[in-house]
């Protein structure tokens, strides 16, 4: 099986397979071994950020890959993120090539921003820093594609208006803006937007990020209550009309509302239910009862707002 949906970044055509592996919350054996079945499987689109922590692990499984001559280089798209904590300018350079460094990689594919806003420790403890700009930071992630070290450059959590002021404002456009989306969250209005300036959309927690209250608990934060998409009943009623999964209904209706989307497991058996989207089409019919159950705003699940006083930045909306 392979993926046979793809989207094309600017500069230069870059095909990024619209079925990617998401890597948040992924560390050390589980997604070693994941990964490796992941690459056995077919995905030659891998999500990860320097937040994640884990771009050494992916960076060797990589290198096995491509030792063993099993992969080459061009045969995989890779994505990774500028971290909030290096959004000033004077340090994207050495940030990516610390990335490129843990990957093993003299290039990615994508390098993104990963949040509109920066964030600086002060007085242990830290803060939105009010003099950030991101123009700033886009000049020097431009910079980035000049010297090779990225192929493409994105953005990530950026709104209709955060894009437009970088579309109004750069010299290469940004190729990409990864947010959260999937059956509860479409935003067609960001989607509609983004598609029709040429930045393409990656769909980040399209399985409605499940793991979350997992990241909540570990900043110490209560557990929220997650709507469960597996269980809706449109959903239900189309996965048995295809004999197919929830989760595979969820993940072909991103990729046929013309996104890519980037479902993690460290679970081997769903690393394969999640790649097996490529042998049944969702009609009509099919996509418009799942669009129907979009519940706009209210269906985040990702609000990273919640996490910290620095969030509360007036520039970052979601
Ligand atoms: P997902 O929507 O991909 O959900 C992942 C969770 O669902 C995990 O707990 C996983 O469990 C579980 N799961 C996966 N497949 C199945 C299945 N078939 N059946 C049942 N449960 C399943 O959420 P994420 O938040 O991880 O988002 C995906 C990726 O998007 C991230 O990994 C990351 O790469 C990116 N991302 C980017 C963000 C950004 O700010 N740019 C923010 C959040 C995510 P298990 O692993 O135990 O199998």
């Amino acid at each position: 099986m392979a993926c046979d949906i793809f989207l094309t970044l600017q500069p230069g055509n870059v095909k990024m397979p619209a079925l990617g592996y998401g890597t948040w919350q992924s560390l050390d054996d589980a997604l070693e071994r994941a990964l490796e079945t992941a690459l056995e499987v077919g995905y030659r689109h891998i999500d990860t950020a320097e937040r994640y922590m884990n771009e050494d692990v992916i960076g060797r499984v990589l290198k096995r890959w491509f030792d063993s001559g099993k992969l080459k280089r061009e045969d995989i798209f890779v994505t990774t993120k500028l971290s909030p904590m290096e959004m000033q300018a004077d340090k994207v350079e050495n940030s990516l090539r610390e990335s490129l460094r843990k990957l093993q990689l003299d290039y990615v594919d994508l390098y993104l921003i990963h949040f509109p806003l920066s964030i600086i420790s002060k007085d242990n403890d830290v803060y939105g820093d009010p003099d950030f700009d991101v123009l700033d930071i886009w000049k020097k992630m431009e910079e980035q594609v000049d010297a090779g070290r990225t192929k493409t450059i994105g953005i990530s959590n950026f709104s209709i208006k955060k894009v437009d002021k970088i579309l109004k404002n750069c010299r290469i456009k940004p190729a990409n803006n990864q947010v959260e989306m999937h059956v509860y969250l479409q935003q067609k209005e960001l989607v509609d937007f983004c598609t029709k300036n040429g930045v393409t959309v990656v769909a980040y927690a399209p399985l409605g990020s499940r793991g979350y209250n997992h990241f909540l608990s570990k900043v110490g934060k209560p557990p929220r209550e997650l709507p469960d998409i597996f269980t809706d009943p449109v959903v239900v009623e189309i996965a048995k009309k295809h004999s197919k999964k929830p989760s595979q209904v969820v993940i072909r209706f991103l990729l046929q509302t013309g996104v890519a989307a980037i479902p993690k497991t460290v679970t081997s058996e769903r690393v394969k239910e999640n790649f097996d989207v490529f042998d049944f089409v969702l009609d009509d019919g099919d996509m418009t009862k799942l669009r129907s159950i979009d519940k706009g705003n209210d269906g985040r699940v990702c609000d990273f707002r919640a996490v910290g006083r620095f969030w509360d930045h007036p520039d970052f909306e979601l």
